[in-house]
């Protein structure tokens, strides 16, 4: 099978390169994961499905994104509809702001595209939200472009794969990896090289425990062939090089998430979807409710946290209290 041809830093020998797509296709044609976005191949539900599996896995989003559709079951129900709506709409998603940033890319395609998604990445790169991985989603997915994209299961694979164990010194960056992913983009193949890495990803290949042994790419595997000229055991080694990976990042001090102000940010915006849109909440009223030892003190802690949600139009904040938009 061959490739486009595009500049890489990276060197793949063509035989390599010809059985590892035989392997993964092959794999991907019985073992592939059922999913509802991969039997459409409308553009707006594509858009959707991949908003919501921005960190929320898979199990999470399916009930929701069968209701969401059902509520809204068009872009141009979602662009009409109240931003409040759509946001009562996201629970238990969480991470509200992918509700508004949904919403907002939905209308900004009624008033410049006329309706219609964009089929190419560069003009879908042109939608405030979309960045390159949605992007390629879409313009593969929806409308089955020539096109690689590299989100985080699809650099995991790909990294061990043709570059070999992940490693602190040798990590690519973004750039790099995306002309990778585009090396060895099969032609003719790409919606199904694309769903397979990152099935191979989320379910064999997974981060801390890659399952070597009943991997399809075992024999064509950089990483797996490193391991073994360590004679160690395979996982063993991957995660001896993770660990390093993460010593190399700062350390993190923890904070309780339920002292969070992203905790609090959720809490408010659970606490205002009962509210109707034609009342505001105080915050003196909206305080006590989203935290149980508030003082007044803290006025002037939740005056800013609720400025920000105002600011990522999640809420609409006045002097007369708080709502949804
Ligand atoms: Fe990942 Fe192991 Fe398969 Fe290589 S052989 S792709 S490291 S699971």
């Amino acid at each position: 099978m061959s490739t486009q041809s595009l500049s890489s830093p990276f060197s793949v020998q063509p035989d390599h390169l010809a059985r590892v797509h035989r392997s993964l296709l092959q794999w991907y044609a019985t073992e592939q994961r059922q999913l509802p976005w991969r039997v459409t191949s409308d553009p707006y539900a594509i858009l959707v499905s991949e908003i919501m599996l921005q960190q929320t896995q898979v199990e999470r989003v399916l009930p929701k994104y069968e209701q969401f559709l059902a509520a809204f079951p068009t872009l141009s129900a979602l662009a009409a509809a109240s931003t409040a709506e759509v946001i009562s709409a996201w629970v238990p998603l969480g991470y509200n702001m992918r509700a508004v940033r949904l919403q907002s890319i939905a209308r900004q395609v009624i008033s410049e595209y006329g309706g219609r998604i964009p089929d190419n990445v560069e003009e879908l790169l042109k939608l405030k939200g979309v960045g390159r991985y949605t992007a390629g989603a879409i313009a593969c997915f929806a409308y089955h472009q020539h096109v690689a994209t590299v989100d985080t299961n699809i650099r995991r694979v790909l990294h061990r794969i043709f570059l070999g164990i992940e490693s602190p010194e040798t990590q690519p960056n973004d750039t790099e990896m995306l002309k990778l992913a585009e090396q060895v983009l099969p032609n003719g193949a790409a919606y199904s090289w694309n769903q397979a890495l990152m099935d191979l990803g989320a379910t064999v290949c997974t981060s801390n425990n890659p399952q070597c042994t009943r991997c399809p790419l075992q024999q064509t595997c950089q990483a797996y062939t490193d391991m073994q000229a360590h004679s160690l055991f395979p996982s063993g080694v991957v995660l001896r090089h993770l660990r390093k990976v993460a010593e190399k990042k700062p350390p993190y001090q923890a904070q309780p998430f339920t002292s969070s102000n992203r905790y609090f940010r959720g809490r408010i915006v659970d606490r205002l979807r009962s509210v109707p849109t034609s009342q505001r909440l105080c915050l003196s009223e909206l305080g006590p409710e989203i935290k149980a030892d508030f003082h007044d003190d803290d006025i002037a802690w939740l005056r800013t946290i609720v400025a920000g949600l105002a600011k990522d139009g999640l809420v609409d904040y006045t002097e007369e209290g708080v709502r949804l938009p």
